[in-house]
């Protein structure tokens, strides 16, 4: 396990411990219902004290709770004056067992029974005198009914709230025995390939959630997750509905809450609040980039996104719920306007208000437009929330689950300061290859391991773009020279500002000062098949490639490699063509599909290693003649530089070239793509359909992720 993530989950564990769970039972509803009793029968403590208190310091007061403990319940009193002494050190008295026994005794030869009032007895004058009888018994049945009501919910919520942890640690658990069982031991899961597990994995573990999208964004929603993150959502989704729905009923004789609508909406309330707190660590470890569970259940960061977006929306609407109800129930109950006058209650409202934002901020729409500032707002929201919340919880006693969203998401982000700070800033060499492709080149510190599959978020550190992180898959040199490459897609942000930045300086390149952040990311491991078929299309290429070159220079050759590139044009060999080199004389049998079938070979570099010229900038030829002889020429250099390549032009037929190679496959394949979003979907879609036909073991790793 990485340190960084081994320090997030310490945080958790350290967090979770922080605060334990405040246990009610009826004992503790009795001696409260009690003193409620006392406290609604006679004043026994001036300005008007109405809380545990005045039992605690008051003999009178004191001595009338005993009384009334002794006279309406046949429970165990010796456990009810420990709660008492508990009560009283919760409000900062103390009281002994022996205290409570002398305060009664002593009580005995001042009673004033209320069903015998003394002329002139008034219930609001402080009385010196203990009290016993009158309406004790309605009074306390009525508050009684009311705790039992109230903290039952509570409860209860507490248990529902620890079922759905427990239930995502089951998953998760389930999810990291797979993952470290296929790591250790592939032969014993291969051998776990019978018809129904490869049911549940072409229908539920590997399937879109509808048709075929899942990387491939859809209108409005963006992505839509896979059935299997579907499944745990909706589950997910279920378990709340029936918590904030079944379960709640009301009773008349209830004193504290005199209507029902006062009561049930306190119960929801109530029921929301511990739910959404059992949630908050959740949706603040998954979104973490160091957060520890990757490593743990190999699941992408994209799958540990989905998870939190989709898990942030319904802690969403548990918010509204609880908003809803507590502004109902202060209504009922006539505390609307004091409340609205206290810290908490105000601060409360301020984290639903930043809680609201974010979620409306995060839509597709808005991370489409501009991804860096959606996130940026989002971060500052998140920190006005978790302030918001916590600030709100520590009067209600619940505050222990925002130390440990905090905790983690502190040390999340400080592990990736520390991350940019021990790989440092460095210069890089950014070249404009073929107009179309930025290759960044950066020098990395020893210590620093690339692995196959791995990204790393780049800083470039220019005044007007050091603020932003790009995630970039990243490529350890071919040569031993310890940089890393990114080959990066101009697209219409920072990649768009530093091609023209290139542009604009006539060289074909510039020196920038970056620092990466990472490497990030869980290394899929096909060296444990039989054959590894690997897939890019365009700028996708760098994870396949660095799979590639390790699986087919390893000493032992197990697995056979095929590795399926599919460009647009043959200009596109330019800003790969030294890694291409390196493929030959290796395991891996490269294949290149050029999509435009018209494709010229004119804009191809075959003479140096060093491509930073672009197909535009290439000479044109004047004479048909002349282009002619460049064809036949640079014919001849491509068959004599990629022998070893095969070449098929067209667009390639992602279904047909998995289907072919699965039958062809002499064991288990395993399948692995990385390119454009709707290549990636059909990729899916024909593995599972591969997946339900054969009887080899059938893997898909998707060496792209979406978030
Ligand atoms: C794990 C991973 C590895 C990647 N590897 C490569 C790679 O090797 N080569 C490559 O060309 N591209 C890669 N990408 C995509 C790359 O991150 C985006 O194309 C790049 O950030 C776009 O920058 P821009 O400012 O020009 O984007 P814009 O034109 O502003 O936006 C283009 C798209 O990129 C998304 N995007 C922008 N910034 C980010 C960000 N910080 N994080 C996530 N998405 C963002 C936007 O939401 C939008 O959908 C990878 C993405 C991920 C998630």
């Amino acid at each position: 396990m990485k340190v960084s993530q081994l320090l997030v989950a310490a945080a958790l564990l350290a967090s979770a411990n922080a605060g334990a769970w405040k246990v009610y039972n009826d004992d503790s509803y009795t001696l409260t219902g009690c003193n409620a009793a006392m406290l609604k029968s006679a004043t026994f403590c001036g300005g008007g004290i109405k809380t545990f208190a005045c039992a605690c310091k008051n003999q009178p007061a004191m001595a009338s709770v005993m009384q009334c403990l002794a006279d309406r319940t046949d429970k165990d009193q010796e456990v009810l004056k420990e709660w008492f002494v508990y009560q009283c050190a919760a409000v900062n008295k103390t009281v002994t067992v022996e205290e409570l026994d002398a305060s009664y005794e002593n009580a005995s030869d001042y009673w004033v029974d209320l069903d015998h009032k003394p002329a002139g007895y008034n219930k609001s004058a402080i009385s010196y005198r203990p009290v016993k009888n009158g309406n004790m018994t309605k009074y306390f049945t009525g508050y009684i009914v009311s705790y039992r009501k109230r903290y039952g919910t509570v409860d209860r919520s507490h248990y529902q709230g620890m079922s759905l942890l427990s239930a995502w640690a089951l998953l998760l658990l389930i999810a990291t025995l797979s993952n470290w069982f296929t790591r250790m031991s592939p032969a014993t899961l291969k051998s776990m390939n019978n018809s129904l597990t490869r049911k549940a994995r072409q229908y539920l573990g590997l399937a879109p959630t509808f048709r075929k999208h899942h990387v491939q964004s859809v209108g409005f929603f963006g992505y839509i997750p896979t059935r299997f993150e579907s499944v745990v959502i909706l589950v997910n989704f279920l378990f709340l509905l029936f918590c904030n729905t079944i379960g709640y009923s009301y009773d008349q004789r209830d004193l504290v809450f005199t209507s029902k609508m006062g009561g049930i909406s306190r119960y929801i309330g109530d029921n929301s609040a511990v739910l959404l707190s059992y949630m908050t660590p959740l949706v603040f470890l998954f979104p973490g980039r160091n957060n520890f569970l990757q490593w743990c259940t190999g699941w992408s960061y994209g799958r540990f996104v989905a998870f939190h977006k989709w898990l942030a929306r319904l802690y969403m609407c548990e918010i509204i719920i609880h908003s809803g109800a507590m502004a109902v129930t202060s209504q009922a109950v006539g505390k609307w306007a004091t409340r609205l006058a206290v810290f908490w209650y105000r601060w409360g409202i301020v984290a639903s208000v930043a809680g609201g934002l974010m979620i409306i901020g995060a839509g597709y729409t808005a991370r489409r437009i501009s991804y860096e500032v959606f996130l940026l707002i989002h971060f500052v929201l998140g920190g006005i929330f978790l302030a918001g919340a916590w600030i709100h919880c520590l009067d209600q006693e619940y505050e222990q689950y925002y130390y440990a969203a905090a905790a983690v998401w502190c040390f999340d982000t400080l592990i990736r300061f520390a991350r940019i700070a021990v790989f440092g800033v460095r210069t890089s060499k950014v070249e404009l290859i073929a107009n179309e492709t930025l290759k960044v080149t950066v020098p990395r510190p020893a210590f620093w391991k690339p692995y196959p599959g791995a990204h790393g978020f780049v800083h470039f550190v220019t005044p007007l773009t050091f603020w932003q992180s790009h995630p970039f898959t990243l490529v350890e040199s071919t040569v031993h020279d310890q940089n890393i490459h990114f080959y990066i897609k101009i697209k219409n942000g920072i990649t768009k500002k530093l091609a023209s930045r290139i542009q604009k300086s006539g060289k074909g390149f510039t020196n920038i000062h970056v620092s990466v952040e990472g490497p990030y990311g869980e290394r899929n491991h096909y060296e444990h098949y039989n054959k590894a078929v690997l897939l890019a299309g365009g700028n996708g290429i760098p994870g396949p490639f660095s799979h590639a070159m390790m699986l087919g220079t390893r000493d032992v050759e197990k697995t056979e490699v095929k590795l399926y590139w599919s460009i647009r044009e043959y200009y596109s060999l330019n800003w790969f063509f030294d890694e291409l080199m390196k493929l030959k004389g290796t395991n891996v049998q490269p294949v290149i599909y050029v999509s435009n079938a018209q494709s010229s070979l004119e804009g191809v570099n075959f003479d140096s290693s060093s491509q930073s010229s672009s197909s535009s900038d290439n000479e044109k030829t004047d004479s048909q003649e002349d282009l002619k002889d460049t064809s036949t020429s640079q014919l001849q250099k491509l068959k004599e530089t990629f022998g070893f390549i095969e070449f098929r032009t067209g667009r390639i037929d992602i279904e047909k070239v998995i289907s072919e190679e699965v039958a062809e496959a002499n064991g288990s394949v395993a399948i692995g793509v990385c390119g454009h979003p709707a290549m990636a979907d059909q990729a899916r879609v024909a593995v599972a359909h591969a997946i339900g036909e054969n009887k080899n073991r059938i893997d898909y790793f998707e060496e792209m992720q979406t978030w």
